[in-house]
């Protein structure tokens, strides 16, 4: 078969984990939790299991989970969303990405993408035909060059893949960001697709700004969420994407076909799990205590790093301490002293390497004092 995505082998985070497998590694490389959910909900799914939620739930989700993720975003961001026509419920993020960028980009489109960008971004762009326009984060904050973003701009310019709290990284955006978001796509036909995540993972009392909560950019955002990561549930694939009714109608289409409709039983689950917004508001903390035992023990290694603003990701830079390829080091720290991560090259469509490593830090802390113990004898 001639492959449409010729370049394209097995991502990063199953060759990472699988090498963590075969060498008995500590993997703080694909993210995902070291701990389990919690027992009320798993049981919550088992109850509706019981009760015979078991067929098709609805396609664009069950009324009370839309309305339960609608009344989410009101309390945070006072933004009002329609639960039955502007909130669809996905099988994880993944889909809600794709299927979000299936419902704008055309043959020949320009799709801007900062890197380093998550994984999945510029293959679904490249099999809607569309054309990745790749613009470079600030090194080495990782903040956005707005000027850069303009330049690239250009009338074929469909769509803006934008990711707060970002992944690899760890950056937030601030309302300067979102302002010159709207700024320099003001009166043109930009969309943005909006990979908020980790929303509450946010830390040192930042907060979340969601695409969403400025004006003009909510009418043009697919803004696109995850269970799986507010909850522990990485496996359970579930997501939404809030969007204004003309967007949903259109990403709905797109949706109907990838997977038609999402896990019943899980859905009802967690539209009650949601009943207590605490479930997921102190995940900031939660997270941001991992953070901090992780980068004060990474303070007793030579490695380089500015604490993570956001997510369950820190990268570290190595840059002053030797030349080897961040691949080729991920590898070999991997076998040789037991710690997986992640080479941030590989969020660079032509692997630019700028000697940057990515651990989860979303792990028990023993498993983080662990790895740290094993990360301080790296010289
Ligand atoms: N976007 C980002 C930035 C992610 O880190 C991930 C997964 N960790 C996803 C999207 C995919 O989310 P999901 O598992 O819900 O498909
Ligand atoms: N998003 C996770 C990460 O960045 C991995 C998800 C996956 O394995 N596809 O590590």
């Amino acid at each position: 078969i001639s492959s449409k995505l010729p370049d394209i082998g097995t991502t990063i985070f199953t060759v990472m984990s699988k090498l963590a497998l075969d060498h008995n590694a500590i993997n703080l490389s694909q993210g995902y939790p070291g701990f389990d959910t919690y027992l009320y909900l798993k049981d919550l799914v088992d109850e509706y299991m019981q009760q015979g939620y078991n067929q098709y739930a609805p396609m664009s989700g069950v009324p009370q989970l839309k309305r339960r993720i609608a009344s989410k975003v009101l309390n945070i961001h006072d933004v009002e969303f329609d639960p039955e026509e502007e909130v669809t419920v996905v099988s994880g993020a993944t889909e809600a990405i794709y299927a979000a960028v299936t419902a704008t980009v055309r043959q020949g489109d320009e799709v801007i993408i900062l890197e380093p960008a998550y994984d999945s971004y510029a293959p679904a762009v490249r099999l809607n035909g569309g054309i990745p326009v790749y613009v470079p984060l600030n090194i080495p904050d990782f903040s956005v060059d707005w000027q850069k973003v303009r330049d690239a701009i250009t009338v074929k310019t469909r769509l803006i893949m934008v990711n707060t709290p970002h992944n690899p990284c760890g950056y937030v955006w601030t309302q300067e960001d979102l302002n010159q978001l709207a700024e320099i796509t003001r009166d043109r036909e930009i969309y943005f697709v909006s990979d908020e995540v980790y929303e509450h993972i946010v830390f040192d009392g930042r907060k979340h700004l969601p695409l969403l909560s400025h004006p003009e950019l909510r009418e043009k955002t697919f803004s696109c969420g995850s269970f799986g990561k507010t909850f522990h549930i990485t496996g359970w694939k579930i997501g939404y994407c809030l969007a204004p009714r003309p967007l949903s109608i259109e990403f709905r289409k797109i949706h109907q076909f990838l997977t038609f409709s999402t896990s019943t039983p899980m859905q009802y689950a967690l539209a009650e799990f949601l009943e207590d917004p605490s479930r997921y508001l102190f995940l900031n903390q939660f997270y941001q205590d991992k953070r901090d035992l992780f980068c004060e023990g990474l303070e007793q290694t030579p490695f380089k790093f500015t604490p993570s603003q956001g997510s369950f990701f820190q990268v570290v830079s190595y840059a002053h301490l030797s030349n080897e390829g961040d691949f080729d080091l991920a590898i070999r720290m991997t076998k040789e002293i037991g710690v997986a991560s992640i080479p941030v090259s590989v969020f660079y469509h032509d692997k630019k390497d700028h000697k940057l490593l990515r651990f989860c830090f979303a792990k028990e802390d023993d498993v983080l004092e662990q790895a740290l113990e094993k990360l301080q004898k790296f010289t």
